[in-house]
């Protein structure tokens, strides 16, 4: 577990470093180029991420996950972007209702149990009723490694995030993804708001 937090202080370290460099102007993008029109299908395949690769055929299991998008058509083109976040919340939510997971802590270490990804609450502010975090996640199952194509694509996590946040706060809660694999940086981060 000490190799994982010293990975994470290096994430966030390389984070950091990616929004300071943010030119801002209006639309996000971070410094990974070469912008594409889209991902294609041979992009999904041969996957690789570094902490999760000490594990047997984490490769094939992350190009499972995404070949098994093909279920939904153009869900990688982003037309089934809300059904996809509302997937996600119903998902979020069971994870809570069902007992695998009752905060912050232990829903991160369900995603890493389950190799979706490694969760980073960055900061939380907010005054009892409204609540705001920045939350990170770093070699994401669903982008980790995929090409800058100049939008987010990680709708069914901020789904989970934000189901499994509303379960465990009491609230309404709303997260969505600033930045992402696919628009060019080396990370998932969702601005999450939550109204208790
Ligand atoms: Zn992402």
């Amino acid at each position: 577990m000490s190799g994982l937090r010293a990975l994470i202080r290096e994430y966030r370290k390389i984070t950091d470093n990616e929004i300071k460099s943010e030119t801002g102007n209006g639309t996000l993008m971070g410094p990974r180029g070469p912008l594409k029109e889209s991902i294609e299908f041979r992009d999904l395949l041969n996957p690789s991420r570094r902490y999760f690769s000490a594990f047997k055929e984490d490769d094939k299991y992350v190009s499972s996950f995404r070949l098994g998008h093909f279920n939904i058509p153009d869900i990688i083109a982003g037309s089934a972007a809300g059904v996809s976040y509302i997937g996600g919340m119903n998902l979020g939510r069971a994870l809570i209702k069902e007992g695998l997971a009752d905060d912050t802590r232990s829903l991160g270490e369900l995603m890493l149990e389950h190799k979706l990804g490694i969760l980073d609450v960055i900061s939380e502010e907010g005054n009892g009723r409204h609540l705001t975090m920045d939350i990170r996640v770093y070699e994401c199952i669903e982008c980790s490694g995929l090409p800058n194509i100049g939008r987010p694509i990680c709708f069914f996590e901020a789904g989970i995030i934000a189901g499994a946040l509303s379960e465990i706060l009491g609230g309404r809660v709303d997260a969505y993804e600033r930045r992402c694999w696919t628009n060019g940086y080396s990370f998932c981060q969702f601005d999450v708001r939550a109204r208790i």
